[in-house]
């Protein structure tokens, strides 16, 4: 299903590997889902550490090797806190498939981050 215009504004600066998987995802997926965050400023990393919702100042997101993106429900109205499972398991089917090696939050042991798709 298309990204929406938004998602797709905030996949600039996002590294071009990376955001060839989250588009091919898109058109594959049966479900919506929406890019919240690319490439992140200094300033809003550190904003994000403060308020505990990232735990370093080396996320790839501040060199737009990392996406966080939130399954949607059918209407797009909410997301679907069940979907993130398939979505990750979408990313990497089709990253594997565009040879990019990618990482998933949802893995992670110490912090979960299920929105967050990152290349290694
Ligand atoms: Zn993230």
């Amino acid at each position: 299903m298309e990204l929406s215009e938004l998602s797709k504004k905030r996949l600039e600066g996002v590294d071009e590997r990376l955001k060839a998987v989250v588009m091919e995802c898109a058109t594959r997926c049966r479900f919506p889902f929406n890019v919240s965050e690319g490439l992140r400023s200094e300033a809003k990393q550190r904003e994000y550490v403060k308020q505990g919702k990232s735990r370093t100042m080396k996320s790839k997101h501040l060199v737009g090797k990392a996406v966080d993106l939130y399954p949607l429900t059918m209407n797009r109205k909410e997301v679907d806190w069940s979907r993130f499972e398939d979505l990750a398991e979408l990313m990497f089917q089709v990253a594997k498939e565009l040879d990019v090696e990618i990482g998933w939050g949802g893995n992670w042991k110490s912090f979960v981050d299920k929105c967050h798709f990152e290349l290694k």
